[in-house]
C-alpha cells in the first residue's frame, strides 16, 4: 500500500545515516534516526486513539520532536494542524473546537492552561517538550512502528491555519499531494541538492518553515541546520557553514543592521530566498552590494503553498515575485474572474496542484474563493509585466478607493517611507462623507525623529496624483502585527473610522 507524502518525503530515508539535523548545542539527527521516531511518534498517535483522517492538533516549541511527530501522522494518517506558539488557550480553543481535534499536543509548561480547552472540546492531551520529554513521549517509548497507513495523493494531510492578518484564520485543508508536488517544484526550480546546507530559523507552524523549508530539505536529502528560532547572533555564526537560507524580509533586514554581514560571511552561501511579505526592493539593492548575493524572492500562501518565484538563473527582479512556478497558473482577473490585459491591476487568481482542497467547514467561504474551474481567487491585487513577472501592489481588501479612484496603498507607502525621520507607514482607507473614503497614512517616526504630520502632504505632493495624497497623517509608535509580523491594517481601519466624523 502507498502513502503519497510519507512514499515520496520520508520512506526513502529509512534507515540512512546521513545527517538531517544540525542542532544549535552541535548535536545531530541522522535522517533514519528522526524515521524511527517519526515511526514511534505516529504509532503514539495511534495509541492515543487517532485514527486515519483524526485531528491532531500541535502548539509545540520548535524542535525535532515537533517535526517527528507531524511525520508519524503523516505515516498514520492522522492530518495535522500545527499552531502558532504565540497563541493563548483562548485562541487555541478556537482552533481545536474548529477542527474538531481529537488530542492536543503542548510543552509542559501549557498543560496545566491548555487542559481544560481540550477538555472542553472533547480532545484529550499530551506533553511533549522540545527536548524530548513529556506525557506522550513516554506513551511512545518502546512502541513497535506501525504499518504505514495508506493514503491516496487527495487524501488531507494537514490543516493549516491562515496567519489571521485580514480577519480570522481559516483552516485551509491540504492534501498529501499539495504539499508533495509543491516541494517538487521547488527543488527543481531553487536547484537543491543533497549537498546544501539550509539554515533553518523560520518557524514551524507556518507554511515558510514547515512545508516549504523543511519538506524542500527533505525532497533533496540535504542538512538543515535547525535553529529554534531567528536571532541575529545565531544566524551569523551558522551562515558560514550553509549554503541556503530561506527567511522573511525581517531577517534580511535585521542581518544587514550586523557590521559582520558582508561578502566573506556569505562567500559559501549559493542562495537567499524571501517571502510571506512583500521585500522592500532597497533592502534587496543593500543585500546585494554588501554580500553579493541577488535575493531571490517568491510569492505564497497558506492555502496554496508557493505559486511564484523569481529564477534561478535569470534576473532576479526587486520588487517582483517572479514568474509562475512550473504547473502553477496566475491570472490576473477582474471581480468577473475574466483576465486583464498585460499590465493591468487586478486580483491573482492561482490554479494547481498546489491549490488546497478548501476551508475546513467554511463551504460558503470555500465557495466564494474557489471558482468551480479551480482557480483560486488569492484575495492578492499584483500585475503581470511584459516580460511575465509578476509584481504584488497589495491586498484587495486593503485597496483604498477614493473619490471613486483607486489608490494603492503600497505605492503611497514606498514614498512615505523615504521621507527623512519615517521608519516605515501603513496607508489605509477610512469612510469619508464626500470621497467615500479618505487616504489616510499612518507613520512611525524614526528614533529621535519628529516629522510634521500636517505638512507630509505638501512634502509628496510632487511624487504623486493630488487623489493619492493623505487627507490625515497620523502619527504611531508602532504599527499593530499579527505573530506572523504582518501589519494589521483591519485594526487600524477599526481604530481610525471615526476620523471624519
Ligand atoms: P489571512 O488570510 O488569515 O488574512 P495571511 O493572508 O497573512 O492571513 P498567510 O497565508 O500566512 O496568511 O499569508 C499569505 C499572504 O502573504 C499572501 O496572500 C500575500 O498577501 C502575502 N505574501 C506572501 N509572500 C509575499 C511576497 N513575496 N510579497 C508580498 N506579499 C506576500
Ligand atoms: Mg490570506
Amino acid at each position: 500500500m502507498t502513502n503519497h507524502l510519507h512514499d515520496g518525503l520520508l520512506a526513502p530515508h529509512e534507515g540512512r545515516g546521513t545527517v538531517f539535523l544540525h542542532l544549535p548545542d552541535g548535536s545531530t539527527v541522522t535522517h533514519g534516526a528522526f524515521c524511527t521516531l517519526a515511526a514511534r511518534y505516529g504509532a503514539a498517535l495511534v495509541g492515543a486513539g487517532l485514527q486515519p483522517g483524526d485531528r491532531v492538533a500541535l502548539q509545540l516549541e520548535k524542535s525535532v520532536h515537533m517535526l517527528a511527530v507531524i511525520a508519524g501522522a503523516i505515516r498514520q494518517g492522522i492530518v495535522f494542524l500545527p499552531l502558532n506558539t504565540a497563541y493563548t488557550p483562548a485562541e487555541i480553543s478556537y482552533f481545536v473546537t474548529d477542527a474538531g481535534a481529537k488530542l492536543v499536543l503542548c510543552d509542559g509548561r501549557n498543560e496545566a492552561a491548555l487542559t481544560p480547552v481540550a477538555r472542553a472540546a472533547g480532545a484529550g492531551v499530551g506533553v511533549l517538550n522540545a527536548d524530548g520529554t513529556g506525557s506522550f513521549a513516554q506513551r511512545s517509548a518502546g512502541l513497535d512502528p506501525l504499518p504505514v497507513c495508506p493514503a491516496g495523493p487527495g487524501d488531507l494531510a494537514a490543516f493549516l491555519y491562515t496567519s489571521g492578518t485580514t480577519g480570522r484564520s481559516k483552516g485551509a485543508m491540504l492534501s498529501h499531494d499539495n504539499l508533495l508536488s509543491n516541494a517538487r517544484v521547488l527543488v527543481e526550480y531553487w536547484r537543491f541538492t543533497a549537498d546544501d546546507v539550509l539554515l533553518h530559523a523560520l518557524p514551524i507552524f507556518h507554511t515558510h518553515g514547515l512545508f516549504v523549508a523543511t519538506n524542500v530539505a527533505l525532497l533533496a536529502g540535504g542538512p538543515m541546520i535547525f535553529l529554534p528560532k531567528f536571532d541575529a547572533e545565531e544566524v551569523i555564526r551558522h551562515l558560514p557553514r550553509a549554503t541556503a537560507m530561506m527567511g522573511v524580509p525581517t531577517f534580511y533586514t535585521r542581518l544587514l543592521d550586523d557590521p559582520r554581514l558582508d561578502r566573506n560571511l556569505t562567500a559559501g552561501m549559493r542562495l537567499f530566498i524571501s517571502g510571506s511579505a512583500p521585500l522592500l526592493a532597497e533592502t534587496h539593492r543593500q543585500w546585494e552590494t554588501r554580500t553579493g548575493h541577488r535575493i531571490l524572492e517568491r510569492y505564497g500562501m497558506t492555502e496554496t503553498n508557493m505559486n511564484t518565484s523569481n529564477p534561478y538563473d535569470g534576473d532576479r527582479r526587486a520588487g517582483t515575485v517572479g514568474f509562475p512556478l512550473p504547473g502553477v497558473e496566475v491570472k490576473i482577473c477582474d471581480a468577473s474572474g475574466a483576465e486583464l490585459p498585460r499590465g493591468e491591476i487586478g486580483t491573482l487568481e492561482v490554479r494547481g496542484p498546489n491549490v488546497f482542497q478548501g476551508y475546513w467547514q467554511m463551504p460558503e467561504k470555500t465557495a466564494e474563493e474557489l471558482r468551480p474551474d479551480g482557480f483560486f481567487i488569492t484575495g492578492d491585487l499584483g500585475f503581470m509585466d511584459a516580460d511575465g513577472y509578476v509584481t504584488i501592489v497589495g491586498r484587495a481588501k486593503d485597496l483604498v478607493i477614493s473619490g471613486g479612484f483607486n489608490v494603492y496603498p503600497k505605492e503611497v507607502e514606498l514614498v512615505l517611507d523615504d521621507l527623512p525621520g519615517v521608519l516605515e507607514s501603513a496607508v489605509i482607507g477610512v469612510p469619508h462623507p464626500d470621497f467615500g473614503e479618505a487616504v489616510v497614512a499612518v507613520l512611525v517616526p524614526e528614533p529621535g525623529a519628529a516629522p510634521d504630520p500636517d505638512s507630509v502632504a505638501a512634502q509628496i505632493a510632487d511624487r504623486l496624483a493630488r487623489f493619492k495624497l493623505p487627507k490625515r497623517v497620523v502619527l504611531r509608535e508602532a504599527l499593530p502585527r499579527n505573530t506572523m509580523g504582518k501589519v494589521q491594517k483591519n485594526v487600524l481601519r477599526d481604530e481610525l473610522k471615526g476620523l471624519f466624523g
